[in-house]
């Protein structure tokens, strides 16, 4: 029990990707967490099917990358409505997309929650919640239908695009309605004449069928100015009359293994807190799925809110930092609605948008463009609006590799702990050490030197490798400081807002 007449410090609606990734986040901040999800187990179903580079950088931060490139293929392309991005010479260790399945990911982060302690209660569902001053109550409907209770000191949402905790909050979720259908289905196409088709265009909209292994495809259609009721079933038979309309051909087709529904609404939660309540991932945003942007902001939302949850609930932080998860992910959110209502006006039917689409191609070859739209859909050009003007300030660190007197070690590793770490590769010039005294229970103190004068940072350029660098936990920069300017008084007002008050001495 995390604190009197507490189940746990925080419980989680939903064991998709984001309630995962949090609830790991959290226990390695040292927060009691208990995940709550409404399925009996795994269905082994997969929405999503890759990972983009700021996703692995962040399971890189935390040492567990490695499982996930073992379990899928890297590729050297990505696209914006299906116009081909380019991904070489990309500023980052990870600069390629990674093909993997959403079943595999959801499998790879519960195996890694398992070692970090997390407690999933299956068959749970949250069917009411309570707020008061102290915590949240929270009504659970359980596999024998039987309604039990569990009380936390916060909720967090992670419970998809139709969350309950979102409306139980009476959170709004405003945005803009579907304007199209796409039917999804894996199914077996044994003489399928090529293993890939994607985005094929076609008077009524667009479909692909991208080969899941020998003789199965994912067959996807999208038919536009055609919205199906988000409540009605979906057959195989809607599947294969989509197709033929859009085709001409089922291409033979048969023994579906799984039919989905999609749209291109585009809404999310006005607020990402309510009190103890928090929402991330997709029952915070939904969108259309271009771009393969969902599960991956999911992610990283819970990475942006996890060490800020934690430093709450073990008292190292007022809880004003939670409202900094919403002003730094909403306006991410935002921006993603943004790309994807895009991507599918791009991708509607019709010869003016053949033209539209040739001409946004062709400005996609000059390397600003493609970098400018790589650097979006792969979430590394985010800056965070912390109160510092250095380049790096706000942004993600790069995995800059430093030596150390034991040895050679890089940035990221540094993170592994998910602690927040005061880097000084300024070889002892700096003033750093007497001013991290203050908050030595709270973060590392790292001297090292970098091996390069120039760091690369997508958006920017390169950078003069700076002489000090407070990096939080989620691996932003929250002040920097170049050769010869470090402000001992800007670097604790940095620790104050982001870590609490230096210990008194
Ligand atoms: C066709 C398609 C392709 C996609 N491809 C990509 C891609 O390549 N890359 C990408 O990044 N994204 C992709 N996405 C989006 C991605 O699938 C989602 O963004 C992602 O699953 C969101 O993760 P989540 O954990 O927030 O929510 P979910 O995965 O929806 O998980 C929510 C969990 O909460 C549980 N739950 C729901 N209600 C309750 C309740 N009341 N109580 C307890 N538990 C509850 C659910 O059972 C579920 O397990 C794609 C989506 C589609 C439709």
């Amino acid at each position: 029990m995390g604190h009197a007449g507490m189940d746990t410090d925080v419980l989680i609606a939903g064991a998709g990707p984001t309630g995962l990734m949090l609830a790991c986040e959290l226990r390695l901040a040292g927060a009691d967490v208990v995940v709550a999800e409404q399925l009996p187990e795994r269905t082994g179903e997969s929405r999503a099917g890759g990972l983009h580079s700021r996703t692995l950088e962040v399971l890189d931060q935390r040492g567990v990358v490695d499982r996930f490139l073992a379990a899928g293929d890297l590729t050297p392309v990505g696209h914006f409505s299906g116009l081909w991005l380019d991904f070489d010479e990309f500023q980052s260790r990870h600069p390629l997309p990674l093909m993997i399945l959403q079943s595999t990911i959801e499998r790879l982060l519960e195996e890694w929650a398992a070692e970090l302690g997390v407690r999933i209660r299956w068959s749970s569902e949250v069917t009411g919640l309570r707020q008061d001053e102290a915590g949240v109550t929270v009504e659970l409907r359980t596999a024998e239908r039987a309604s039990t209770s569990l009380r936390a000191r916060y909720l967090v949402g992670c419970d998809g695009g139709r969350s309950s905790v979102r409306r139980l909050s009476g959170v709004d979720f405003p945005g803009t309605p579907a304007t199209m259908t796409a039917l999804l289905g894996d199914v077996e196409i044994p003489d399928l004449p090529e293993d890939f088709i994607f985005m094929r265009r076609c008077p009524g909209g667009h479909f692909s069928a991208l080969a899941l292994e020998p003789g199965v495809h994912r067959v996807i259609t999208s038919e536009y100015d055609r919205v199906a009721d988000r409540d009605a079933s979906v057959t195989f038979e809607q599947l294969r009359e989509s197709l033929v309309r859009l085709a001409g051909t089922d291409y033979g087709m048969r023994n579906p293994r799984w039919i989905s529904r999609f749209g291109d609404a585009a809404r999310q939660a006005a607020k990402y807190r309510e009190g103890r309540v928090l929402l991330a991932g997709d029952a915070a945003h939904i969108h259309y799925p271009a771009g393969g942007q969902g599960l991956n902001i999911g992610v990283q939302d819970a990475v942006n809110l996890g060490w800020k949850l934690a430093a709450v609930v073990r008292g190292r932080a007022p809880e004003s930092l939670l409202d900094t998860y919403h002003t730094e992910r909403h306006p991410v959110g935002e921006r993603l609605l943004h790309n994807t209502r895009a991507q599918s006006a791009l991708a509607r039917p019709g010869a003016e948008m053949d033209a539209l689409r040739e001409v946004f191609g062709s400005l996609m070859v000059f390397d600003d463009v493609n970098r400018y739209l790589r650097d979006m859909i792969t979430a590394l050009d985010i800056r965070y609006a912390v109160d510092d003007d250095h380049p790096l300030a706000g942004r993600r660190v790069p995995d800059a590799d430093l030596k150390t007197p034991e040895g050679a070690i890089s940035v990221y590793e540094l993170l592994h702990t998910a602690h927040p770490v005061l880097l000084d590769l300024s070889g002892g010039a700096g003033t750093t050490a007497a001013v991290a005294e203050g908050w030595a229970d709270r973060v590392d103190l790292v001297e090292a030197r970098s091996q390069d004068d120039h760091w690369p940072v997508p958006a920017v350029g390169d950078v003069p490798a700076p002489s000090a660098l407070l990096i939080r936990p989620d691996g932003h920069v929250a002040w920097a400081a170049d050769s010869g300017a470090l402000d001992a008084s800007a670097l604790r007002t940095a620790l104050t807002i982001w870590f609490g008050p230096a210990l008194r001495r």
